[in-house]
């Protein structure tokens, strides 16, 4: 990740010694390599490659390059010397030679919901799959394909309508591709397992350019490798999911408790998600209510049959003295909107996670000392139910036994307080990371105890599997597997 940290502004070299308002398209362009040297790209070379794109090509200085530069994290402030915007999988192909070939750093880039900016960089080029969000539902036979960088809301608008439905994230505009490729949580994991474990079939231009359809049948080495090993084998263009019979409505809401409540409530809630049916997703909150006042929230979504909800729900309509209850039928796409901030944040985000196997008293007591204020906020999303179902080693995603992803998220306004900011999340997440046990892939920026955090007991395989299809390392913007 060196090469990609750092201010520098990537500018056509020859365009410091041309008049002003003269277009980047004039000029050979300054980037870096894979291995942070700096490389020149001929104007030659660029004009080809935008010329064999049916989709676009910014530079520094076109228009539209300052927009498409920026991603979901205010934080993230980087400057590629190319971004190709591509309309097709022919486009990822020429995009991923092009990249090979110069050895350039490359970004692929699905949503662009990366936490720690992993789908842009400096100097190098970044592979955008933001116009490629077709969705296509086959409701007779359950299984939906969507682009390469279609988002949750995408997804579930579409099979909604069919009252269908596989498991997404919590957030309505983040991308399908990250978040399958590195597991995949959300209100509906603990029912039907994680977005990967609904993957029926990907289509994956890999490093060498080739196009594969990746299945159970076809690349089933691949196919493991890209149900929890993040970007690191490839640019995927579709995927295909598994779909389930699932309503439209579902029983929602937050409940909250002042910090007076806080022990009491996480020693309930572990109980609670414990013994909870699958159709019960219930996280944990230790921020700031509603009202703005510290404390505690339950964030709860029933999704089983309407009659059995009363009887579900009534430990926890029943727990404490809440500040505040919105239990109530919800739309299912409401609820997958529920939280979702600007798909451009101008809010600095930083984040620490780490699952948990267990709600030990060494953690319930270092979580009743944490004080949340109006930036930080310690949440628990539940990881429990049906991705216990399948075994550690059968797919690359190892974390099949926790309870619960503990996240420390942390946000800002100002660029001032990125240092102090990250040093107090450190701080504060140092008292936990005891308590951990892995890393989720789709959330950390580089893992200080080692990758295999990440992989657990699939991290050789995935080694190997690294040297066989990307020995160059050119997919490297992700939570890394070095090649073996
Ligand atoms: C607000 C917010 C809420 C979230 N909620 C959840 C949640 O509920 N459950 C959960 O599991 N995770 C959640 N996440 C984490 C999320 O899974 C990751 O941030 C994920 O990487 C986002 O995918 P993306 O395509 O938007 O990311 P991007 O930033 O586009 O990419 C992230 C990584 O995936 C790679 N990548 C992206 N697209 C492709 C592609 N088509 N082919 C190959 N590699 C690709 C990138 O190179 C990069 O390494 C959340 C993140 C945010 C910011």
């Amino acid at each position: 990740m060196s090469v990609a940290a750092g201010a520098a502004t990537w500018l056509p070299a020859g365009r410091l010694l041309s008049a002003p308002g003269d277009k980047s398209r004039d000029a050979d362009l300054r980037a870096l390599k894979l291995s942070g040297a700096e490389t020149t790209i001929e104007r030659a070379a660029v004009q080809d490659l935008r010329a064999s794109l049916s989709g676009t090509l910014l530079a520094p200085g076109d228009e539209g390059y300052e927009t498409a530069r920026h991603v979901w994290n205010g934080m993230i402030d980087k400057h590629p010397a190319l971004i190709a915007r591509c309309a097709g999988t022919a486009d990822v192909v020429r995009a991923v030679t092009f990249a090979r070939e110069r050895e350039l750093l490359l970004a692929v880039r699905g949503g662009g919901h990366s936490f720690p900016g992993y789908s842009t960089c400096d100097g190098g080029l970044v592979i955008d799959l933001s116009t490629m969000r077709t969705v296509e539902v086959r409701a007779h036979d359950r299984t939906v394909r969507a682009g390469g960088g279609a988002w949750g809301s995408h997804v579930d608008a579409a099979t909604q309508k069919y009252a269908l439905a596989t498991t997404l994230g919590q957030i309505s505009n983040t991308g399908v591709a990250g978040l399958t490729l590195g597991g995949g949580f959300g209100w509906l994991s603990r029912r039907f397992g994680l977005a990967c474990d609904n993957l029926i079939s990907v289509e994956l231009v890999t490093a060498d350019g080739r196009v594969r359809r990746v299945s159970e049948h076809d690349e089933p080495d691949l196919f493991w490798a890209i149900r929890g090993g993040g970007g690191n084998f490839g640019v995927a263009t579709s995927f295909e999911y598994r779909l389930h019979l699932f309503d439209p409505t579902v029983i929602a809401g937050s409940v909250s408790f002042p910090t007076a409540q806080t022990k009491d409530l996480i020693e309930f809630y572990a109980t609670l998600i414990t013994h909870a049916p699958r159709e019960l997703s219930v996280d944990l909150g230790l921020g700031g209510n509603e009202d703005g006042t510290p404390g505690a929230h339950l964030n709860v979504v029933y999704s089983g049959d309407a009659k059995s909800a009363g009887k579900v729900l009534e430990p926890l309509q029943r727990f404490g003295n809440p500040l505040q209850n919105t239990i109530r039928p919800k739309s299912y796409l409401v609820v997958q909107a529920w939280f979702d901030p600007p798909p451009v944040d101008p809010m600095h985000h930083y984040l620490k996670g780490g699952f948990v196997s267990d709600y030990s008293s060494g953690l319930v007591e270092a979580l009743t000392e944490f004080r949340p204020d109006k930036q930080t906020e310690i949440y628990f999303q539940n990881s429990n139910g049906a991705v216990a179902d399948i075994p550690q080693t059968a797919t690359a995603f190892s974390h099949r036994h926790t309870i619960a992803n503990m996240m420390l998220l942390c946000e800002w306004k100002e660029r001032s307080q990125d240092e102090p900011g990250r040093a107090a999340a450190r701080a504060t997440w140092n008292k936990l990371t005891p308590f951990t046990d892995g890393y989720y892939v789709n959330l950390n920026d580089a893992d200080p105890k080692g990758t295999d955090n990440n992989y657990g007991p699939n991290f050789s395989r995935l080694t190997e599997l690294k040297k066989r299809f990307d020995a160059q390392n050119l997919f490297r913007l992700n939570a890394n597997i070095k090649p073996a």
